[in-house]
């Protein structure tokens, strides 16, 4: 059997006094779909950010694909590209068309020339359905649409493992189909895939496990089924008669 894509072990984070992450062990196949789910302030954004480097961690070790990612360094700009991350607000540049979002990330970072460059990112904004609008500027398309775009970008850096910290939160309910539709696509294409959101739909139709995070906790992994019928910790109990 071949190794987890990815694998965090005893990770410990800390903001000043605030024990942010505590101990963390969680893997992640190959193909597999996780669902982090939690309280606000449980430490999911940072749980992502953390895997993404984007923040230093005290202890513990994280790799992907079998390798540690460095602090920092041109090994760490490689290697972070083996990890898209998509957030909640869709920080497209406001100042370059759909196309150029997401040309930029693979000729400046991975060296690819303009037209085979141009050629991925219209397939891609195809598979998100924005191809049409591949001249547009970034404020000329709605939010889902914006946040398509933003996948697409992702996924133009050819990542190992795609992360989404609440993608559909900023967004009007009516958009929040058409970006998750898109991932759930994503999913099934087998994509792998850590998920922070509280959508039951998508986590029903393409989740594989759901890792439920509680002040810095990990305190239950589960199928989204069993999680969501019979969440075995007060933590969750309380959390699920929250949401749902
Ligand atoms: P979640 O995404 O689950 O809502 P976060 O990871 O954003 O949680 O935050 C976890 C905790 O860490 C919160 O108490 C938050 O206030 C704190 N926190 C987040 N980022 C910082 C930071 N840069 N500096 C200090 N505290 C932070
Ligand atoms: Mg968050």
């Amino acid at each position: 059997m071949s190794e987890p894509l990815v694998v965090l072990k005893d990770v410990n984070k800390h903001f000043g006094d605030l024990h942010v992450l505590k101990d963390i062990n969680v893997t992640v196949e190959r193909g597999e779909v996780v669902i982090l789910i939690g309280p606000s302030g449980s430490g999911k954004s940072t749980l992502c950010r953390t895997i993404n480097r984007l923040e230093t961690f005290e202890s513990g070790s994280i790799t992907i694909d079998g390798k540690e990612l460095p602090e920092e360094g041109k090994e760490l700009a490689a290697l972070r590209s083996d990890v898209g991350m998509v957030f909640q607000s869709f920080n497209l540049f406001a100042h370059k068309t759909i196309l150029e979002n997401v040309t930029l990330g693979p000729m400046k970072v991975r060296g690819i020339k303009k037209a085979e460059a141009e050629k991925r990112a219209m397939e891609l904004l195809e598979r998100v359905g924005i191809a049409h609008q591949a001249h547009k500027y970034p404020a000329q398309l709605s939010g889902g649409q914006q946040q398509r775009v933003a996948i697409a970008r992702s996924l133009a850096m050819d990542p190992k493992v795609m992360l989404f910290d609440e993608p559909t939160s900023a967004l009007d309910p009516e958009m929040i189909t058409e970006v998750l539709d898109v991932m759930v696509q994503l999913a099934k294409s087998g994509m792998t895939m850590i998920v922070v959101t509280h959508e039951m739909g998508f986590a029903r139709k393409a989740a594989d496990r759901v890792v439920f995070l509680s002040d810095g906790e990990v305190h239950e992994q589960a199928t989204p089924e069993e999680f969501f019928t019979h969440p075995k910790s007060d933590r969750a109990k309380d959390f699920l008669g929250k949401i749902l």
